[in-house]
């Protein structure tokens, strides 16, 4: 394979810009030309692709957000749409596609493969970590390390004010990112779509702290878990706390990322190009133990999202 393209699809994640620098560069290293499609499927689809040199990723591994732009294309859900794009990339002679996106853009990357054999590899980055096939997404390090200097920050005005404050944070569905920030972050309680909210446990376990001299507290919501309005309203009616709330929002997404999403972001960038160096397309690559893993990317989306029950059940023991 001599021309590949990449892109980067859907939400937005810290390492995005060091996954597609060492997509460029391990091209570059194996004598492939790269062209990037900015603002993801909408650019491919536009046929917007434009040659990257090793020196137009200089000085982006540190940088949050994404250099080609990230885009939700409503035209690549249809077959028609596909189609453009995949004639636009053959018109150019391109080979093969890196897609640095998460479960939608996996699955647009499927079709993409399996209706018109365009080599598609896909690398995990979102936030989320909701992709049960790989240990890790790229950004979700960089994610709760975020959340979590704002809970340090939370804690100590909380307890100069005598306050428990409801954080929400992000992850859709997922609960990854409140488990780890909430337990990292030492929370009285963390609240989770995987877990049924019971409003009468969570009120006991703030009164109880209350009761062991406790003054202050941090309920870490997770987006997905139930409304943050909800959750004030029924904790006030069941404690007599004094309730602050705080959402940190799209905080969570930008920044600098991690050692962590650096690390991974560059191992899983190398690994896609070296997949496209033998001709393999159709396939997603992620880490598993430690280790660099590849399987089909339709196998990589039917594995449930992973919810770490063991970790939550000792951040549970871990609060009290
Ligand atoms: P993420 O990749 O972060 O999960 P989205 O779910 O928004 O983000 O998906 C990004 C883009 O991928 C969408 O705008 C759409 O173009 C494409 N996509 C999502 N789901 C599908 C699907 N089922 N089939 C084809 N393309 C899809």
């Amino acid at each position: 394979m001599k021309r590949i393209a990449v892109l980067t699809s859907g939400g937005d994640a810290p390492g995005m810009n060091a996954a597609i620098r060492a997509v460029v560069r391990t091209a570059g290293y194996h004598h492939m030309e790269v062209y990037g499609s900015e603002r993801g499927y909408a650019g491919l689809i536009e046929g917007e692709l434009k040659m990257l040199s090793r020196r137009s990723v200089s000085d982006t591994i540190q940088r949050g957000g994404t250099i080609l732009k990230t885009a939700r294309s409503e035209e690549f859900t249809t077959y028609e749409g596909r189609k453009k794009a995949a004639e636009n990339l053959s018109d150019r002679g391109i080979e093969g596609l890196v897609v640095i996106g998460g479960d939608g853009s996996f699955r647009g990357a499927n079709d993409l493969w399996k209706e018109f054999g365009v080599k598609v590899i896909g690398v995990p980055g979102t936030i989320d970590n909701d992709l049960g096939y790989t240990d890790r997404t790229i950004g979700f390090d960089t994610a709760v390390n975020t959340a979590l200097s704002s809970i340090n920050n939370l804690r100590d005005t909380m307890s100069s004010h005598d306050r428990v404050v409801i954080v929400q944070v992000m992850g859709r569905r997922s609960g990854e990112i409140a488990l780890h920030a909430g337990l990292a972050g030492g929370a009285e309680v963390i609240l989770v779509p995987e877990k049924p909210v019971d409003f009468d446990e969570v009120a006991s376990i703030l009164n109880r702290g209350k009761a062991v001299g406790k003054t202050s507290g941090i309920v870490v919501l997770a987006e997905g878990a139930c409304p943050l309005e909800e959750a004030m309203k029924e904790l006030k009616e069941r404690t007599g706390l004094s309730f602050r709330s705080t959402v940190l929002g799209y905080i969570q997404r930008g920044g600098s990322p991690t050692m962590a999403d650096r690390v991974l972001a560059s191992r899983l960038g190398v690994k896609a190009v070296e997949l496209l160096k033998e001709n393999k397309g159709g396939l997603a690559v992620g880490v598993k133990g430690g280790a660099v893993v590849t399987l089909p990317i339709g196998e990589a989306l039917a594995i449930p999202a992973f919810f770490d029950e063991e970790l939550y059940e000792q951040a549970k023991i871990l609060s009290l």
